[in-house]
Parts: structure tokens; sequence; C-alpha cells
């Protein structure tokens, strides 16, 4: 069963599916981190984001796995652990340009589904319920507002030792999304059957239990 959870930075995709996880024994596909994968290893490599062909050969070349079992994700990137460097401010500035990139995201999807493979899966990211998964058996489609999704984000920062000002979040979240939407493949848009949940003014709770009725009532 394929659960596709989409929507902007901050809305609360990858807390909620963890406890979907959790709760129902789903495995949890975090596709951000697939490209922010490939992000670390431009920077890294002092890839110029001007460099497609050089990006293209990388999102080839690179092996990304998710290790999900845990109650924390563990992405290894060529067998080394990078669950944390992947979240740092260099990575998110530039993985939203250097996952425009077409040729990059047929790469990528393919990487995806071949992880979501034959499994219970609540996948989430900007494209699943329209690009990688368009059969998905329920798509989500998560929203809130800018100012709650940054705040979110900021206070996430603060627990993860990365350093920022609620300001800069509020920027990255805002040119992130801008990216996100209007580029011109896997574009971040809500898919015609999906199911809208805005967040803005939900608890965590809420919203889990929402979309555990969902899935409850499309089994039954
Ligand atoms: O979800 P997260 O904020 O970690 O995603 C980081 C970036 O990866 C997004 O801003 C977006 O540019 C890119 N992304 C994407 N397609 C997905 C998931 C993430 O382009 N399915």
């Amino acid at each position: 069963m394929i659960v596709a959870v989409d929507g902007p930075a901050g809305s609360g995709k990858g807390t909620i599916a963890k406890r979907i996880k959790k709760d129902l024994g789903f495995m949890n596909l975090d596709t951000g981190a697939v490209y922010r994968c490939l992000a670390l290893e431009i920077l890294r490599k002092k890839i110029p984001l001007e460099n497609e062909r050089e990006i293209i050969k990388i999102a080839d070349e690179i092996n990304i796995e998710i290790d999900s079992l845990g109650e924390k994700d563990v992405i290894l990137l060529n067998e080394e652990d990078v669950s944390k460097e992947i979240r740092n401010k260099e990575v998110t500035s530039i993985v939203s340009p250097a996952s425009s990139i077409p040729a990059v995201r047929e790469i990528m999807v393919e990487v995806q589904r071949k992880m979501a493979k034959g499994k219970d899966v609540i996948i989430e990211g900007r494209d699943i319920g329209t690009v990688v998964f368009p059969n998905a058996d329920i798509k989500i489609y998560l929203d809130a507002s800018e100012e709650i999704r940054a705040k979110r984000r900021y206070e996430e920062n603060i627990q993860n030792n990365i350093i920022t000002t609620y300001e800069e979040v509020l920027e990255n979240v805002k040119l992130r999304d801008y990216n996100d939407i209007h580029r011109k493949v896997g574009a971040l848009k809500k898919a015609d059957d999906a199911i809208l949940i805005d967040s803005t003014n939900l608890t965590i709770d809420e919203v889990v239990n929402k979309i555990k009725k969902i899935i409850k009532d499309y089994k039954n």
C-alpha cells in the first residue's frame, strides 16, 4: 500500500510520516533526503550549479540508501552515514536548484520507486502523488501558512543544533517553495485526487488521526 504525502517545506510531512510508521508499521520514505544527498555530494565535489552535465553524472553514480527501520532514519551516501550533514544550511540552500534539473529528477524518481517497491510505505516529498506514484492508494497534500512552517523548521533547527535565525529560515522556505512550485519538471502541486489537509491550526495528533482515519476507511 502506498500513501503519498506531498507539501511545501515545513508542512509537517516528516513528523507525520514518522508517526504513521510507528503506529501502523509502515515504512517511511523521505524523498527530500534523496535530493539532499545529491546536494551534499555536489558541495563536496565543489561542482557549480551551472554545470548540469557534471551534476547529472553525480546523480547517476552516487549510491543512496535509507534505513528507516529504527526510530530515526539513517541516510547513507556511498555507504557513509550523512543523516545529520544533509540537514545543514549549505545543503538546504542548494537542494532546490539542484533538484530542478529534469535529468536529475528522472534518475532520482527511479531510485525512489526502487526503494518503495513491494512495501507498505508512506512516502513524502513534492511530486509523489503526481509523478513518482501517480497511482498511489492514498494521496495527501499537507499545507500550512508560511509563518507556521518557518517556525516549525526554525524550532527543528534549534533541536538539531543548527544555528539560524527565524528570518533566515522564513526566507529560505519562501525561496525553496517558489523554486519547487515553478520548476518545469516534478513541480510541487496538489494532485487532483489528493486530500488537502491544512495543518496551520492543527496539532500533530490531529493530523495523524485524520490520516489514520483516511487509511482505515480506504482499507474497509
Ligand atoms: O523535504 P525537504 O525539505 O527535505 O526537501 C528538500 C528539497 O528537496 C525540497 O525543497 C525540494 O527542492 C527537493 N525535493 C524534491 N522532490 C521531492 C522531495 C524533495 O524536489 N520529492
